[in-house]
């Protein structure tokens, strides 16, 4: 989508600090990192919310979920911890409408999330 940040991220049209990318995911580092280690984890396709997720995106969850968890373990944070978060909507704080699950880790969590 052409107006949409993490598209251009995509497309390199803006630069990430990427760390991770496949056929159909790419992962790169935060901007405002909120825990020393902070990766946000997309589809390559433009999915706005999570409230959009048709049943043939099934594959490419499950893909952005089974590489955060391989980046917790090459990050250094498997055994420690860490925190995947996908935020829907504005009471959840999502502010890019192409949804991306956090990686955070490296520091202690609190629950319950602010
Ligand atoms: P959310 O509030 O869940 O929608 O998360 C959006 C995230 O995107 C925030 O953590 C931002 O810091 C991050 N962000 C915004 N612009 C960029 C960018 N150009 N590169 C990397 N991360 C970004
Ligand atoms: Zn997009």
């Amino acid at each position: 989508m052409s107006d949409c940040l993490f598209c251009k991220i995509i497309d390199k049209e803006i630069p990430g600090d990427i760390v991770f990318e496949s056929d159909d995911i790419l992962a790169f580092n935060d901007i405002t990192p909120q825990a020393p280690h902070h990766v946000l984890i997309i589809p390559k396709k433009h999915i706005a919310t999570l409230n959009d997720l048709k049943n043939e995106d099934r594959l490419v969850v499950g893909e952005m979920v089974k590489t955060a968890s391989t980046l917790a373990a090459e990050l250094g944070i498997a055994e420690t911890g860490y925190r995947t978060v996908f935020n829907c909507n504005a009471e959840a704080g999502q502010t890019v409408f192409h949804i991306h699950l956090h990686l955070l880790g490296g520091r202690q969590m609190s629950w319950p999330p602010g």
